[in-house]
């Protein structure tokens, strides 16, 4: 298979150095390897993403120097996909309902007799209030959580990090899901499908070999393993690269306008400063 990178912003707000360093990272990691480097705009939350920033998105990954190969794709053009892949799961079995608010999750999680770690990879581990709620029971504002309890006990998928933190063979294990995820969530209400759950979907039909992202995604590795498992996909190998901090050691976020590289562009810096500030060599 081609080495196939990716990049994949969410258009809901303004690119900043850090998605410049995943972008340059990943475009100059398929260009080195005669790869490809291809571009997908995460507009699966419909209500955050816009047009204007899809456009910014474009705009900057040019100016940057980056070219992508084929058409970009666009999660919103896929909706219809992920819903039917989430039934076909469901008709197997282990998917159920929840209809527990954040509030819910924390009341019962904080009850004395829990214990254990509270938060995972994606938010508070789950305490399966709604385990055994009926798939034909649910609701237009129910979430929709896949059930691990009913993965087989020697259940050991892994995956292979290349990322300078967490480098080597990890293990995904019903016990290892357990502890640092619980019942991860399929689909949130009024959503075609989870991020986990639709970025599995894009990166086979895109046939993406190597993932390059930030550190801050590699626990959500262990849920996208699992659904690459139950939705028979195949497993990239993963690059989880360092996180680019602001001068008080926080990661940037969206807010970060004052590190959004279109402030650098106005503010007259050339690609070549951006790449020095990040501390990655010139295109070569
Ligand atoms: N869309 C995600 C983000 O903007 C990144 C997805 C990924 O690289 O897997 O954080």
């Amino acid at each position: 298979m081609t080495f196939t990178t990716r990049f994949a912003p969410s258009p809901t707000g303004p690119l900043h150095l850090g998605h410049a360093y995943s972008a340059l990272l990943a475009h100059d990691m398929a260009r080195a390897h005669n790869g490809r480097f291809l571009l997908r705009i995460d507009d699966l939350d419909q209500s955050r993403a816009r047009p204007q920033w899809e456009n910014q998105i474009y705009d900057d990954l040019t100016w940057l120097g980056i070219t992508w190969d084929g058409p970009v794709r666009r999660q919103s053009d896929h909706f219809g996909a992920y819903r039917k892949a989430i039934k076909d799961l469901a008709a197997k079995g282990g998917i159920y309902p929840c209809r527990c608010k954040r509030r819910d999750i924390e009341a019962a999680v904080s009850a004395p007799q829990e214990g254990g770690q509270q938060f995972g990879a994606d938010g508070l581990i789950y305490p399966g209030t709604c385990r055994d709620r009926r798939w034909e029971d649910r609701r237009d504002t129910d979430a929709l959580r896949f059930n691990i309890r009913q993965l087989p006990e020697d259940l050991d998928l892994t995956f292979q990090e290349f990322g300078p933190a967490h480098r080597g063979l990890h293990h995904v294990t019903p016990a290892a899901l357990q502890t640092r995820v619980g019942d991860p969530i399929v689909a949130r209400p009024n959503m075609a499908a989870s991020y986990h759950f639709s970025v599995v979907l894009d990166d086979a039909a895109s046939e993406v070999t190597h993932v390059v992202r930030g550190e801050d995604l590699f626990e959500a590795t262990y849920i996208q393993r699992l659904f690459q498992h139950q939705l028979a996909q195949p497993t990239p190998v993963y690059h989880h690269h360092r996180l680019i901090r602001d001068a008080d050691g926080k990661r940037l976020a969206k807010r970060d306008d004052a590190r959004a590289i279109s402030k650098y562009r106005q503010d007259g810096a050339t690609p070549a400063d951006i790449r020095n500030l990040i501390g990655l060599p010139p295109p070569g």
